[in-house]
């Protein structure tokens, strides 16, 4: 279990935070808009209602014990600047920046934060990977051109073998894992059954997997 303190509670900041909580973490949340902060009260370890571009007004957090701060502010580009500047000067290490615009992207890379997000940009990328290829389900860039996709298993796949599924991509594309209900299978041979409503997390580059897609529909 973590720490994390998502600092403006916008639509973006609220869905972070009640995501981590479900993942079992505690949050501290910051909005300077008292109704906005109201609203999720009971769910936060704390809340503080402040302008956070105010470096007094940060030192009432325990900034020290949060593994990670996000600023979750958006439109408000000289708002969000301000705040992660006040929190580099406060000593904080891991602090990861909600950017709408190029610009506001630029200047916040100036400022050495840990990971710059933009939300609708990275949300159309999915979008159109998934009505592309709607078998996919998820994916994970792990940098270097590779991938990791999730795929479901579709009834006209059931007991086919993995090296049948793989095809001409065996070699390029490797099956990394299978879950089928509460198992999951690693270290999976040429051989090994696929079921329908299995979960098989594929890895390759974009090409070889662009290849594979046709099959797995
Ligand atoms: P959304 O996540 O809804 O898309 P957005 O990108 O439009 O949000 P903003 O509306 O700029 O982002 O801000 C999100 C939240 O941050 C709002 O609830 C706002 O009250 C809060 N906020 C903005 N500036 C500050 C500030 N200086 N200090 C604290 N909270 C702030």
């Amino acid at each position: 279990m973590a720490h994390f303190t998502v600092i403006g509670l916008g639509r973006f900041g609220i869905a972070a935070s009640m995501e981590l909580i479900y993942l079992g973490h505690t949050v501290t949340g910051v909005d300077r808009d008292a109704k906005v902060a109201e609203k999720n009260v009971e769910d936060f370890t704390q809340l503080l209602i402040c302008d956070s571009t105010d470096e007094n007004a940060l030192k009432e957090l325990d900034l020290a014990n949060s593994d990670a701060v996000l600023v979750a502010i958006g439109e408000d580009m000289e708002s969000s600047l301000l705040c992660t500047l006040a929190l580099k000067k406060l000593g904080v290490k891991e602090i990861w920046v909600k950017a709408n615009s190029r610009a506001h992207h630029t200047i916040v890379s100036k400022l050495g934060v840990s990971r710059i997000i933009h939300p609708e940009e990275e949300m159309g990328v999915r979008v159109a990977q998934a009505l592309n290829y709607p078998m996919v389900n998820d994916y994970l860039s792990i940098g270097h051109g590779l991938y990791v996709v999730e795929i479901h298993i579709k009834q006209p796949l059931d007991g086919c073998h993995l090296g049948e599924l793989l095809g001409p991509s065996k070699g390029k594309v490797d099956a990394v894992m299978v879950k089928r209900e509460q198992e999951t299978f690693l270290q999976l041979d040429q051989d090994f059954e696929i079921k329908a409503s299995d979960i098989l997390l594929l890895s390759g580059t974009r090409d070889a997997l662009k290849c594979l897609a046709p099959r797995l529909s």
